[in-house]
């Protein structure tokens, strides 16, 4: 307690938090930019495309006529509309309007769900590399991550047998996030259905599928958890948005599927916290989700030459080693023979974190170690920025590990 301030105080649950490293490490490669080092930030997760010009159109037609208020709690009874139809469409889930919630990220969704279903004791099963927002989300509810790491031979994805060993009476959520983040990990309809079986003698263990990068898969069919297991539609949220894949960070909204009194938990919740979510963003989204889905295909080809060439460069260092990733936006490239080697400057490289750090500050490339995503050493990449400045920064890297001894 700081004593000199009494009143900076802060609640105790804050204690197990920590600042996303993701956050942390674009902001220092912002402020590097700002100081006029020529910096490459492959550390964020989001398109450089800009949001189609039809999907801003909806937007300005609606703030236009005066679309500019609080909404409904879960969305416009329009937004709802548009998302039944899009789960029906693309992943023949079948919901009505009570099952369905739209809110300010998926983020928001994830976090609500947390918050209206775990207690103190309470576990969830993820698997490493996981996205680093998770764990902490799940410790501010005061419950305990519980983090599976893969075999090197499991494709950074659970297996029935890994499940199994995680599986507790106090287990209430498996969190599935496939396309995955950071490893571009996708899990085909039998492998869900295996993980499926290992969940039958523990009735009170709820899925989360968060499929927010459903769109973006170069080889192999993104199948939703809820789709290759509608035995467990009454277990599984189904978790989705706009943001990954129609380049609508910015615009916040995400939504999701999943049993009524589930969803109603959380309209509560996002009453008393925020309201609604954005009406124009809302608007933005209808548009989104109606309008034509050619561009995605289009855009998955050009991610797709960006990954490709991205491998190739960095596959030249024989200190890095890399799958190719059959789906998302990111490398999860293993760093492990950089450790011990010590860089021009005269610093040993102990950890991935050092390796981020090394390549921020020798080639002008911000990466994410992969500590922040549980498995190491790793380092995550985003190509998700222009053709020219992948090439170069991944030329930039390879250059920077022939340069440590
Ligand atoms: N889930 C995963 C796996 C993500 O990587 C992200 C964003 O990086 C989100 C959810 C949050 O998406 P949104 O922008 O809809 O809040």
């Amino acid at each position: 307690m700081n004593s000199a301030h009494p009143e900076r105080k802060l609640a105790s649950r804050l204690a197990s938090v920590t600042p996303s490293v993701t956050l942390v490490i674009s902001q220092l490669a912002r402020r590097l930019a700002a100081e006029g080092r020529d910096i490459i930030n492959m550390s964020s997760g989001e398109l450089d495309f800009d949001t189609p010009q039809h999907i801003q159109d909806g937007a300005v037609v609606a703030m236009q006529a005066g679309q500019t208020r609080y909404t409904d709690v879960g969305g416009t009874a329009e937004l709802k509309a548009a998302i039944i139809k899009k789960f029906k469409r693309d992943n023949q889930l079948d919901y009505s309007a009570k099952q369905i919630i739209a809110s300010t990220g998926a983020k928001q969704i994830i976090f609500n769900a947390f918050l209206a279903t775990l207690d103190a004791g309470d576990e969830v099963i993820l698997n490493a590399p996981y996205w680093v927002s998770y764990p902490d989300m799940i410790r501010l509810t005061g419950a305990e991550p519980v983090a599976v790491v893969p075999a090197a031979d499991e494709g950074f994805k659970l297996t029935p047998a890994s499940l199994a060993a995680a599986l507790t009476p106090n287990t209430r959520w498996l969190l599935l996030n496939s396309p995955g983040n950071p490893s571009g990990a996708l899990y085909s309809a039998e492998e869900l259905q295996a993980l499926a079986a290992v969940l039958a003698d523990f009735p009170r263990v709820l899925v989360m599928s968060d499929d927010i990068y459903e769109h973006i898969v170069y080889e192999g069919q993104f199948v939703s958890f809820g789709t290759a297991v509608p035995a467990m539609a009454d277990r599984t949220l189904t978790i989705n948005g706009v943001s990954k894949t129609y380049a609508m960070t910015g615009w916040r909204l995400g939504f999701a599927g999943g049993p009524e009194w589930l969803i109603s938990a959380l309209a509560m919740l996002q009453s008393q916290s925020t309201s609604c979510p954005n009406a124009i963003a809302q608007a933005a989204a209808i548009a989104a989700l109606e309008g034509p889905q050619n561009l995605l295909a289009e855009w998955c080809d050009r991610l797709r030459t960006r990954r490709d060439s991205a491998l190739a460069i960095l596959r030249e260092s024989p200190d890095l080693w890399v799958e190719t990733p059959p789906s998302a936006f990111y490398l999860f490239v293993g760093c492990e023979k950089l450790l011990g080697k010590t860089t021009p400057a005269g610093k040993t490289l102990g950890s991935d974190l050092d390796v981020a750090e090394y390549f921020l500050e020798q080639a002008g490339v911000a990466v994410v170690p992969g500590t922040a995503f549980g498995m190491a050493p790793y380092f995550r990449l985003a190509y998700s920025i222009a053709d020219e400045d992948v090439d170069r920064a991944c030329e930039l890297m390879v250059k920077a590990c022939g340069e440590l001894v």
